[in-house]
């Protein structure tokens, strides 16, 4: 690991300010993929700002139509409130089965929203139910946020705060693991909203991604049938020693599937 210097900003608007200072900070939440990576070398910020001191940026809101989560709220958090348990079972049950008990006790939804790792649990909820990132500088759309391999549309500087999530008619969240690290190999988010049918798919890709297909199929009819007639092309998906392109294109129709009938309970 090479030398950084560390800070602990107290408030919001200084973290922005030493984002604003060193243009090769990295700001730290759970440390759950950020040490590692400085750990290997594969990041040297020059400096850290640690986001563990600002509590502004922790903790779950209810209200009536959307829950709102502070980016450094802990998947642990996440997956024992009872705001959430009501309001989306789903999103509880994700934040459950991400990694080990320490993993969950130590990250955070935005360390794994900003970190974008194409195997990872949350963005499959952020763009399956259609939710809102919220950062420093503006409000982010879910279809406009994730941009590719470990890349979002976060600027130099800018934090993520807090991601609202629209209540669902109902949802699931179906994945496949790895049975090491729990990362999805393939991992499914099917969701009716007040606006529509919404897949998003996560571990297959480069990057997590709707699939238009099945949203059409399901919002036609809301059943495990409607999606298992539909085939995900092997094109372009991930092949690596977990699995192949074609067997995760396989994964999809059948975790959506499955995905549909846990919606529906
Ligand atoms: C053994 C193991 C198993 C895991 N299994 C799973 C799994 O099954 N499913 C899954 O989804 N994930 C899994 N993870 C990832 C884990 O869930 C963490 O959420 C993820 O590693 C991010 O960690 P963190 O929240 O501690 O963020 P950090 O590691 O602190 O930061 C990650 C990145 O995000 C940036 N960042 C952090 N917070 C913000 C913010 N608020 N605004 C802007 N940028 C920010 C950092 O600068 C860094 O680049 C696993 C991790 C480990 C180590």
């Amino acid at each position: 690991m090479h030398a950084f210097k560390y800070h602990r900003p107290g408030s919001l608007k200084d973290a922005a300010a030493l984002a604003a200072q060193s243009p090769d900070h990295k700001p730290l939440a759970g440390g759950q993929s950020l040490v590692q990576a400085m750990k290997l070398r594969l990041a040297s910020p020059s400096d850290i700002v640690d986001l563990g001191a600002l509590k502004e940026l922790a903790g779950i809101r209810a209200s009536a139509t959307e829950i709102t989560i502070g980016a450094m709220t802990r998947h642990a958090d996440v997956e024992h409130s009872a705001d959430v348990r009501k309001a989306i079972p789903a999103l509880a049950e994700l934040a459950a089965h991400i990694g080990d008990r320490q993993v969950r006790a130590m990250g955070t939804l935005g360390g794994s929203l900003a970190n974008n790792d194409p195997a990872a649990d949350y963005p499959a909820a952020v763009l399956g139910l259609g939710a809102t990132v919220i950062t420093s500088q503006r409000r982010i759309a879910a279809d406009d946020f994730f941009k590719g391999l470990y890349e979002t549309a976060l600027g130099q500087g800018e934090l993520i705060t807090a991601v609202s999530f629209p209540v669902p008619k109902r949802a699931a969240y179906l994945k496949f693991k790895n049975p090491a690290s729990r990362f999805a190999i393939v991992g499914v988010f099917v969701a009716e909203m007040a606006s529509g049918v919404r897949v998003a798919v996560t571990g297959a890709a480069a990057c997590v991604y709707r699939q238009k297909d099945m949203e059409q199929a399901l919002a036609a009819n809301f059943a495990p049938a409607s999606v298992a007639a539909v085939r995900q092309a092997a094109g372009g998906l991930n092949t690596d020693l977990h699995a192949s392109a074609e067997y995760r294109a396989h994964l999809v129709t059948v975790m959506a599937k499955r995905a549909v009938e846990a919606a529906l309970g």
